[in-house]
């Protein structure tokens, strides 16, 4: 594959580049997977690999975009350097260094052309160093989280990438800091949790499975084990009831054991293969163990394998989530206001923000419009409003306030009291008034509608004002000034119109409403029914009366002819009543709503301009000082952007060679 070889080499062109000759590996470099078989294998799963690589070179993993992994694990000393180095049949870098302190991405390739292994090492922030292990983690006994990536070319070697996890240490050593096994542990759990990871688990032949701290933790997040596989090693030194182990499993491992025997002593790799194939065949009681279950080769058979399938299976899920998140960083970005560097800029952008603000403001409160907050209710003012308006006229009393005790007997007193040199049947306007009098609750009322509605504009306007102004946090403050003194004018008028209704009731009895008419006859209609129980002793004093209910009227008999003034009084009373509540609830809900539409028509944009405009522009001015949160987000989308597009890119390189290829 010519093309992707360009690639590669263009990759990695910044990197240190060594030849590593420990004259050890390079000799039959062909021993793990140099059959015709794998090499061709390995020529369809090489482009699949080194998307994902570049996707990891590219850190799509922070964008949130999981990448399938083989992730290796296991306590200390377990042997997982040991089992790295059998796979890439050479030494690596060891001790305090590389492998134990950070991630290692580890990259093995074949290539036909190395006559010596070729390592090349990288820090994931592009940062390349060397190879003397000490800087590798930064000075210090410490762990980092941030990986490094070591990529072995060589002839026969698999391909595979695999991630070494530093390893579980249960006892800090010297110097280290006392929570290095949360570090650890944590580091380990983000690579280990996401689905996409396949756990290598490596596990000593001489320990007992269940009582490792690396079976504790991938049981964690893979109960089932379906994305677990376990390596044991160190087999010659412990082959009594291995068998058992590795086919009892205890622990749950779903992708199955491989047992393998690493390099000992001086031995070259080359020579610790063929150890190894001995060991399985003639040794009394390793060799019982299944051929599909041991060997270095046979382990680098399965991980290829699952390799391939696990890129297979997550790759569409990747292709979507680049896409998702691709178009969600551009409509974020498209969202950002622009560069703002003059005040001429400055007042523009202000500009736009009121007109949005009232075009928001004038489709949720006057036009009933909720495109924009669809399914926030909160936000659909106009209904809101109603709603208030609604239960206020429930709320208001009904019936005239004040009534009860005897019936009429209020009257009765009101009418002897403003008595004056009048016709026997003239109803005076002072006793009508005195019943009448606005009682205060029906203020309190009014006063908590007001309140109510102008609390919910305000807070409404304040969500929309600020939601628009997201940008400039600089001017927030300002704006939301401006809000509240807007929302004082408006209370205080509403306050003055109240009082004004009040007064108006007050001043004159007057209504061109039928209805008033029309009640008063109604109860009128029982005037007669009425006195005859009052005047004819020999009725029954309980009566039941339109507009009344049931009366008694046994009291009133002393004084009949101020009853039958005081039944019209009444009468007239709970017909004006009515009318009275009714004008009320009409006047403020016409009251509000005015209000409201001024506000969001004139007054906002007034307000505001005052507040931002006036003082020599000294508000908006303010616009222009870079804001601490929108230059860096401005900066993070586009680099998220650039990333992205680039993944996008590889993945749909990738996915149209499958596609082309009918494979997968
Ligand atoms: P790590 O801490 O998990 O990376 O473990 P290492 O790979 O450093 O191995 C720890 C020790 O076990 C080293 O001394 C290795 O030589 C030894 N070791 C690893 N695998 C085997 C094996 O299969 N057989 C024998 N006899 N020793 C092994
Ligand atoms: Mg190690």
């Amino acid at each position: 594959m010519p093309s992707s070889k360009k690639n590669k080499a263009s990759d990695s062109s910044k990197n240190l580049q060594m030849v590593i000759s420990d004259g050890k590996g390079e000799a039959a470099a062909s021993a793990v997977t140099g059959s015709a078989i794998a090499a061709s294998y390995n020529d369809q799963i090489r482009p699949l690999l080194d998307a994902v690589d570049r996707l990891r070179h590219l850190k799509v993993t922070q964008e949130g975009i999981q990448l399938p992994t083989i992730v290796v694990v296991g306590d200390q000393s377990s042997g997982k350097s040991s089992v790295l180095e059998s796979l890439a049949g050479i030494s690596l870098p060891r001790g305090q260094g590389i492998c134990t302190r950070v991630p290692l991405v580890m990259r093995l390739q074949d290539d036909p052309s190395a006559d010596s292994p070729v390592l090349q090492l990288e820090h994931i922030n592009g940062r390349v160093v060397t190879t003397t292990e000490a800087n590798i983690a930064g000075s210090g006994k410490g762990i980092s989280d941030a990986p490094i990536t070591l990529v072995v070319r060589k002839r026969g070697v698999p391909d595979l990438t695999l991630v070494d996890l530093p390893g579980i240490t249960r006892v800090p050593v010297k110097g280290q800091p006392d929570d290095i096994y949360d570090q650890i542990a944590k580091i380990i759990k983000d690579y280990i949790s996401p689905k996409e990871s396949i756990i290598l688990n490596v596990l000593s032949a001489t320990v007992d499975f269940p009582t490792c701290e690396s079976i504790r933790m991938s049981q964690q997040v893979d109960r089932t084990g379906e994305r677990t596989l376990a390596v044991v090693t160190k087999v010659d030194k412990s082959p009594e009831g291995l068998l058992e182990k590795v086919t009892m499993d205890d622990v749950n491992i779903g992708l199955g054991y491989v047992c393998v025997r690493n390099r000992i002593g001086d031995e070259t790799y080359d020579q610790a293969r063929v150890e190894e194939e001995k060991l399985f065949k003639y040794h009394h009681l390793l060799s019982k163990i299944e051929k599909s279950m041991v060997g270095i080769p046979v382990l680098a058979q399965r991980l290829m394998q699952i390799q391939a399938t696990i890129i297979a299976k997550c790759l569409p899920g990747i292709v979507k989530q680049i896409n998702d998140r691709l178009s969600r960083s551009s409509t974020e970005l498209n969202q950002m206001p622009p560069d703002l560097v003059s005040v001429a800029d400055a007042v523009r952008e202000f500009i736009r923000i009121v007109k949005q603000v009232c075009s928001s403001l004038e489709k949720i409160l006057v036009r009933g419009e909720f495109d924009e907050f669809p399914d926030d209710c909160h936000f659909h003012g106009t209904a809101r409003i109603a709603e208030m308006l609604n239960a206020y006229a429930k709320k208001l009393p009904v019936e005239v306030p004040g009534r009860g005790g005897l019936f009429l007997m209020e009257e009765v007193r009101v009418l002897e009291e403003t008595k004056g040199v009048n016709l026997p049947n003239f109803l005076p306007r002072s006793a009508f008034q005195r019943v009448v009098l606005v009682p205060q609750n029906l203020l309190s009322y009014t006063h908590d509608l007001v309140n109510e509605v102008w609390e919910y504009v305000e807070d409404l306007v304040s969500k929309v004002v600020l939601q628009h102004a997201d940008n400039f946090p600089q001017v927030q403050s300002s704006c939301r000034r401006a809000v509240q003194m807007l929302m004082e004018k408006a209370r205080a008028r509403s306050a003055q119109h109240i009082e004004e209704l009040m007064e108006m009731e007050l001043v004159a009895d007057f209504t061109a409403n039928p209805e008033y008419m029309k009640t008063w006859y109604e109860i009128m209609e029982s005037h007669e029914k009425f006195m005859d129980a009052v005047v004819d002793t020999s009725k029954s004093t309980l009566l039941n009366l339109v507009g009344f209910g049931e009366v008694d009227v046994s009291h009133l008999r002393v004084n009949s002819e101020l009853a039958g003034q005081a039944f019209d009084l009444s009468a007239r009373v709970t017909a004006y009543w009515k009318i009275i509540v009714l004008r009320l609830i009409d006047g403020l809900a016409l009251h509000v709503l005015r209000g409201v539409k001024r506000l969001v028509e004139s007054e906002l944009e007034r307000e505001l301009s005052d507040e931002l405009l006036g003082n020599k522009l000294a508000g908006v001015e303010r616009m222009l000082m870079p804001s601490p949160g929108s230059g860096t987000k401005r900066e993070r989308l586009k680099k998220s952007i650039v990333l992205l597009r680039q993944s996008k890119e590889v993945v749909a390189n990738i996915m149209d060679r499958i596609s082309a290829s009918g494979e997968i």
